[in-house]
């Protein structure tokens, strides 16, 4: 969540920061603003030599309006907020100054302990100009300064408890800026005679693959030259630059109309990579290279619990029917965020898994080193290489689905769900699975991106459909077994992107209750594939009937005997039981999208929300 860039060089740093700060609005979109180093710019700041801030409530595009073109300054910061502390208001938005308006910061994250530290400034006769937690850092920064900047911010983080990503600069040393991380994430970008500092890499991917991620702890300084790193001790530390992959090309929308859409259809390609070099058919069994476990202590392994939130907790569901099926060991996906403070039970013979497609989102984070602080074995499933997750887990996968930057997640859950797939076939073969068990599965994980091409060939039907039930407000989403999580993550798909009511749950449960909400006017999305489970959910879906709700059915190719008892059907091909949660997602996925477009709703920056949750 929030978005930062940084930019020390020769060019013009508002276009720079703009730039990166469109590309990073899905991480943030409230509001926004940039600070330069541009004496006589007096926009916000206090004074004819101040360093000038630009600042506005609203998407980056509004923020655009208000920046001259043609502004100078080859130093800024820039920052696109998702409000914590304090409303959505012009006065709110970073970056902040501090009273002289010499000093500027941006931040990211909470800062816990705001309220003391403020009222210890206040005390000092500080004047404050925001509701935010984050205008404290700005004031500490401006006492604490005696001559060097990365000693000021080194004593200034000393004073913070919570989250932070800072990046700060000041009017006296106009070609520098430094930057401190404790989980929120900072990447420094090395270009040719120009440093970046962002929160993300997506910001600074058009100027330079030369990157350093920074760890908890440390603090940067750069200018547009020389960049370096210390810890809170003011200890010089080395770091190793890393190349970033992605292409250009990854973070844009070519052709699309919203990058959900383009990462609906990157299904079939995500799959792929995320499998590619990972099945053996020789031995039949999955190859997973980053586990850091030998086949002996993966035998030991008695139990496999998953943590993640979001749709990586669905995912991580969906995982769990799998592993159970396939490895026979007790499984169990928990909330992340509950997990944490819940004193867990962390088991010698267990095995975790931490799910994030950011690999920074802060409550599987916190809820992961919970974990090995107990001496538990943590994994990473990770989208984004070199994230703190995938750097502080005991080993991992990465999903290689490309970026995702539609807030609304959907290639990384069927991307989650292929690496975990390879890993309850590892794991499977190493115990029950038999060498033509092995196969089978391969051949169906295989056969999955093509059959969801098939699904993405004839979309008309699902459009159709969300014309004709955009306009309702509640719907239910049933399944059962392991389409059970994919009704879950179908609710809140549809909840994310369009605002309507959905509710997703096993299609046991409804009449424990449920049932007594629907109506005709409630429809019931069930999931209905050819498992064993079939029967069950076609006597739901009359149950349904039966009480005027109507029923949209996401059954398997020909199957008549669903479509005589729902209103709707879409289908989806035939497959292996255990890959109808990827067949069934996809056609979700779609719906949600295009009731969203039903109802003008703005798909890739969705109402209160944010990619990447990095706040607890
Ligand atoms: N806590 C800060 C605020 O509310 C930063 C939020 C963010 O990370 O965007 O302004």
């Amino acid at each position: 969540m929030c978005g930062i860039i940084g930019y020390c060089g020769p060019r013009r740093a508002a276009p720079i920061l703009l730039e990166g700060l469109k590309r990073l609005e899905y991480r943030g979109y409230d509001s926004a603003g940039i600070a330069l180093a541009t004496p006589g710019c007096t926009t916000a700041g206090e004074g004819a030599d101040s360093l000038g801030v630009i600042k506005a409530r609203g998407k980056i595009k509004d923020l655009k309006a208000l920046v001259p073109p043609d502004i100078a300054g080859t130093t800024g910061i820039g920052h696109t907020r998702w409000a914590t502390h304090g409303e959505v208001t012009d006065a709110n938005a970073h970056p902040h100054l501090d009273g002289t308006g010499d000093f500027a910061i941006v931040h990211n994250g909470v800062i816990e302990n705001f309220h003391q530290l403020r009222d210890h400034l206040l005390a000092q006769g500080v004047e404050f100009h925001s509701e935010t937690d984050s205008e404290v850092i700005v004031h500490l920064l401006a006492r604490a300064y005696q001559g060097d900047l990365v000693a000021a911010l080194t004593a200034t983080v000393s004073l913070l408890k919570g989250t932070y990503g800072i990046v700060a600069m000041y009017r006296g040393e106009p070609g520098r800026l430094v930057g401190a991380r404790n989980g929120s994430p900072l990447v420094l970008g090395i270009g040719q005679g120009e440093m970046f500092l962002a929160s993300d890499t997506t910001a600074i991917l058009g100027h330079t693959r030369q990157v350093i991620y920074l760890e908890d702890g440390e603090v940067v300084s750069l200018t547009a030259d020389e960049y370096a790193t210390s810890d809170l001790m003011n200890r010089e530390i080395r770091k190793e630059v890393d190349h970033i992959s992605w292409e250009l090309e990854s973070i844009e929308k070519t052709g699309f109309t919203h990058f959900m859409e383009k990462e609906i259809y990157e299904q079939p390609e995500a799959i792929r990579r995320a499998l590619r070099g990972r099945l053996d058919r020789e031995y039949a069994t999955g190859h997973l290279g980053g586990l850091n476990l030998n086949s002996r202590e993966l035998l030991e392994v008695g139990r496999i619990v998953l943590l993640a939130a979001g749709t990586s907790y669905h995912a991580g569901m969906v995982a769990t029917y799998a592993l159970e099926e396939l490895v026979r060991v007790p499984a169990v996906a928990e909330l992340a965020s509950e997990l944490r403070y819940r004193n867990p039970l962390v088991e010698r013979d267990a095995l975790y898994f931490a799910a994030s497609q950011s690999g920074e989102t802060a409550d599987t984070l916190y809820a992961m080193r919970e974990v090995q602080r107990k001496g538990g074995r943590v994994l990473g499933i990770c989208n984004v290489v070199g994230s703190t997750i995938a750097r502080e887990s005991d080993g991992g996968v990465y999903i290689h689905s490309g970026p995702e930057i539609s807030v609304a997640s959907t290639k990384a859950f069927t991307s989650q769900l292929a690496a975990f797939y390879v890993f309850a076939l590892l794991m499977g073969r190493m115990r029950h699975l038999s060498h033509d068990q092995g196969l089978r599965l391969i051949e169906a994980l295989e056969a999955v991106p093509g059959q969801i091409e098939a699904i993405l060939a004839h979309t008309e039907p699902i459009r159709a459909l969300a014309r004709r039930y955009a306009s309702c407000e509640h719907f239910f989403f049933l399944g059962r077994g392991i389409n059970y999580p994919v009704a879950l993550e179908a609710a809140l798909k549809l909840k994310e992107v369009s605002y309507i009511h959905a509710e997703g749950y096993s299609a046991a449960e409804i009449k424990h209750g449920p049932l007594a909400l629907i109506t005709e006017e409630t429809p019931s999305v069930f999931l209905v594939p050819r498992d064993g489970l079939r029967e069950k959910v076609i006597t739901s879906m009359k149950e349904v009937k039966a009480r005027r709700g109507p029923v949209i059915a996401l059954a398997v190719e020909g199957d008549q005997e669903v479509a005589r008892v729902a209103d709707e059907v879409l289908y989806v091909p035939e497959a292996h039981h255990l890959m109808y949660p990827f067949l069934l997602a996809v056609p979700a996925q779609l719906f949600a999208y295009y009731c969203a477009l039903e109802r003008g709703c703005n798909v890739d920056q969705p109402r209160n929300l944010a990619k990447s949750v990095t706040v607890e």
